[in-house]
């Protein structure tokens, strides 16, 4: 293209737009720069805009222009709050499907209307324990338990595809009593269907989604009326407009919360948004009901109130305070090999290094921080051991010469075949 007069980047905040492996890069942050080369202009769309991008227009570097009501003065989804400690000592689904839940999905499927409800995890269960020993079972190459999955009759690896069969005994004790504890979508559906025999319902994942073009089937099967429920994770949350979609139930709005990553809060907020949104697109007005184990965090408060901008005020002073994004510069050292040993060890070299390096020039030691090295959350994924640090600059020039310094040394082996260091500049994926 020759001719660039405009770049458009539209739900601008999906962190789909980071490119994980091989090159690292954001797309969204390629496209702006892609535009001032050919002198042409970016446009990044969002309901629920990344802080980065918003933080951007508040300072000016970017030019704000505000869609303040949605299409056709439809108004905004209600949203009401249920809290999930009160489920406690409460046997069977209502334990999941609260009755307020209940009671609105009776009611839209009366009118002829149709329901989402939404959880951000697939499988049968969220993890399995055996009930002899209390010994969670663990994936073989992951520090991960594992997923049970009814429909397979196994237990299975989210990370690596590693599976045990629904038969298998404690790898510790022997016992067989293995039971899968948690939820996950596949649940959801088995109870929906107990509640609801004649309603149709459909599960949207990445379990069932697997072959091509069966999203776009789903998605056509739910406009023309032919699914009266739908369930899905993070993919039904995506800008789809479901036009006689009025309720919509979330099942558990927490599971990403307390992930060990600052943007925790910030893609919270933006999911539940963009789910809240799927609903009252159509004539008639949408519905909400959020379950949630923390009612008074500010991200469900928000949220709940589709008040992106009392996020995003609590969001930023967080970020200024700990020096965060868009505060910092953040580049993350990913070390990883298949001998723990050994992978360590480079680990701890780096780290060493990297602080000897820090110290020894002003101009490092008055902007960079830098955290680690440590072993990451996810200490193992696929028989390889993992390890990071994070090298944090108030100053983006000075950090990447940094880096570069870094990886420069011989002796750290940055090349290496057998135990990596993958360089994530502004890293997404934390863990
Ligand atoms: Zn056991
Ligand atoms: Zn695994």
């Amino acid at each position: 293209m020759t001719r660039i007069g405009a770049v458009i980047v539209d739900e601008e905040h999906d962190t789909a737009f980071k490119q994980e492996t091989g090159l690292r890069y954001n797309a969204r942050d390629l496209a702006v720069v892609r535009a001032k080369f050919s002198g042409a202009v970016a446009v990044l769309g969002s309901a629920t805009p990344s802080v980065q991008t918003f933080y951007n227009a508040e300072i000016g570097k970017f030019s704000r222009l505000v869609l303040p009501r949605r299409i056709k003065k439809r108004p905004m989804p209600e949203v009401s709050v249920y809290d999930l400690r009160q489920t406690k000592g409460l046997r069977g689904p209502a334990r999941i499907i609260s009755q307020p839940l209940h009671r609105a999905m009776r009611e839209t499927l009366d009118q002829g209307k149709q329901v989402l409800l939404f959880l951000n995890r697939r499988g049968f269960a969220g993890h399995s324990v055996c009930l002899a020993c209390g010994e969670p079972v663990r994936c073989r190459h992951c520090d991960i338990t594992l997923t049970f999955h009814q429909a397979q009759h196994a237990y299975k690896c989210h990370y690596c595809g590693f599976s045990r069969p629904e038969t298998m005994t404690c790898g510790v004790c022997g016992a067989s009593t293995i039971r899968a504890l948690g939820i996950g979508t596949e649940k959801v559906e088995a109870l929906t269907r107990d509640l609801f025999p004649s309603a149709r319902v459909s599960r949207m994942d990445r379990d069932t989604t697997s072959r091509k073009g069966s999203v776009k089937r789903m998605l056509k099967q739910v406009r023309d009326g032919d699914i009266d429920i739908l369930i899905g994770t993070q993919m039904v949350a995506k800008g789809h407009d479901f036009p006689n979609i009025t309720l919509v139930g979330i099942i558990c709005a927490d599971l990403s919360l307390d992930f060990p990553d600052f943007r925790a809060g910030e893609r919270t907020f933006q999911l539940l948004a963009q789910v809240a949104g799927r609903t009252g697109r159509g004539d008639s007005p949408g519905r909400v009901i959020l379950q949630t184990y923390n009612p008074a965090h500010f991200t469900i408060q928000a949220a709940k109130d589709q008040d992106y901008r009392r996020f995003y005020q609590r969001e930023i002073s967080f970020r200024k305070s700990l020096r965060y994004p868009p505060y910092a510069f953040l580049v993350q050292l990913k070390i990883s090999g298949r001998d723990r040993k050994k992978t360590r060890e480079r680990a701890w070299k780096i780290g060493k290094t990297g602080h000897a390096l820090q110290a020894k020039h002003t101009r490092f030691s008055s902007t960079i921080t830098i955290l680690g090295p440590i072993e990451a959350p996810l200490a193992r994924i696929s028989g390889r051991y993992r390890w990071q640090m994070i090298i944090k600059g108030l100053r983006v020039r000075t950090l990447h010469q940094f880096v570069r310094q870094l990886a420069a040394i011989p002796s750290l082996r940055f090349n290496d075949r057998e135990i990596r260091v993958a360089v994530d500049v502004d890293p997404y994926l934390m863990m």
